[in-house]
């Protein structure tokens, strides 16, 4: 399923219907710190609220003014953790906590953009990466990289990022002939049906599950 979250990810309100509400003690994990939970997992039709995926942290936020915790994605499902519940069948106002969520954009487009150069033009392939609430990185696979490297990578970055270099969303079912090998390589199974690709200009299409700024500035 694409979420609204990732058709649109600048709708700030939402409003749609709770499907599901169960009791969880699943913890609540933020930035890779883990805390103890006991409430409620809620699902909704649709949700704005961006479930943890792909490197790129849970959205926070508010169904009607009960707290949103944490919202995690599992099977097809979007998962609200609350404290409270839901009546099954209300129609709630999704809202974002938008300062967290527009810093988790500018970062994870940020990311593909600096692993996109680092992988094309200095052969350097991004391994893993993490989005933190104070500090974020990409890890290559290298041993060591030069200063010359890093201050050369960082100046392209930042060209590119003045010259406000488009960010566009395209979506492609995986028999699309315009998807080549690359993008599908290794996907699970339950990702085969829309697939999601993030655009960098002409400098770097990759498969993404997240929420990206709409050019580098
Ligand atoms: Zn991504």
């Amino acid at each position: 399923m694409v979420f609204k979250c990732q058709e649109d990810s600048f709708l700030k309100e939402f409003t749609s219907k709770v499907l599901k509400c169960e009791e969880t003690k699943e913890s609540i994990v933020d930035y890779g710190k883990i805390t103890n939970f006991e409430g409620y997992q809620i699902v909704l039709e649709n949700t704005i609220l961006f479930p943890a995926g792909g490197g790129q942290p849970h959205d926070i936020g508010w169904l009607d003014n009960i707290e949103v915790l944490q919202v995690l994605h599992k099977g097809d499902e979007a998962l609200h953790f609350t404290k409270e519940p839901l009546a099954i069948g209300t129609t709630v106002t999704q809202k974002i906590q938008w300062e967290r969520r527009f810093d988790h954009m500018q970062q994870h487009s940020g990311q593909h953009l600096l692993s996109a150069i680092l992988e094309k033009e200095y052969t350097l392939p991004t391994t893993s990466w993490w989005l933190g609430a104070e500090e974020s990185y990409v890890e290559v696979d290298a041993s060591s990289v030069s200063e010359n490297v890093i201050r050369n990578v960082e100046n392209r970055c930042n060209d590119l990022i003045r010259d406000a270099v488009p960010v566009n969303v395209k979506f492609c079912k995986a028999n699309d002939p315009d998807l080549n090998e690359a993008h599908t390589r290794g996907l699970p199974k339950d990702c085969m049906d829309t697939i999601r690709i993030i655009c960098i200009g002409d400098i770097d299409e990759n498969m993404c599950c997240g929420t990206h700024v709409t050019n580098l500035r």
